[in-house]
């Protein structure tokens, strides 16, 4: 499977100057979302992962069936606001500001081994963040996994000792 083929590349989105990486066409094609699930399931069996978190809105899409095809759990990070029961909160920074992300206190226990997905690392800071969120509830990240790195921001240097995984590469 070739998953570049199902990755759009769409010049000057949401900006001009970015190139932004449009993983919609996985979502339509059951072959290349298998493909996709069964890659991070693997890995999250690897690396023997109890709980998979994921980001809104992105994250959930290859999160919530990697989890079921690992048979484990899966647990939603939000943006503020949105769960309803107690949360707990991380910010981190972005480009101009700052941002926050919230999980439910009670989505993850102490000693569980996680792995966190999202659809893409770029700089890191997203995954940083729910990092941050898991070691606060006593957790351990023990990998992360995205369908697309961009090699040139180096967003895995943050994570020397936790192995990251990824579907496909781009500048
Ligand atoms: P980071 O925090 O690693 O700098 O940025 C990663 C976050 O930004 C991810 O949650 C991802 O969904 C989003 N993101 C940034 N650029 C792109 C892009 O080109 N394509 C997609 N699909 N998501 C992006």
């Amino acid at each position: 499977m070739n998953l570049k083929d199902k990755i759009a590349s769409i010049p000057d989105f949401p900006k001009k100057g970015i190139m932004f990486r449009d993983i919609t066409p996985i979502l339509a094609d059951p072959q290349a979302m298998n493909y996709t699930t069964e890659q991070i399931a693997d890995f999250a069996k690897k690396v023997n992962a109890d709980l998979i978190v994921a980001p809104e809105a992105r994250g959930f899409f290859f999160g919530t069936p990697a989890a079921m095809e690992a048979n484990i759990g899966f647990a939603p990070v939000r943006k503020p606001g949105k769960l309803p029961r107690e949360t707990i909160s991380a910010t981190y920074e972005l480009e101009y500001g700052s941002d926050e992300l919230q999980m439910h206190a009670d989505a993850i226990h102490k000693g569980q081994r996680v792995l966190i997905v999202d659809d893409l690392l770029a700089t890191g800071g997203t995954v940083e963040a729910i990092q941050k969120l898991v070691e606060q509830q006593g957790a351990k990240v023990v990998g992360f996994a995205f369908v697309i790195e961009l090699d040139d921001l180096k967003g895995r240097d943050r994570f020397k000792d936790i192995p990251v995984f990824s579907l496909t590469h781009y500048k």
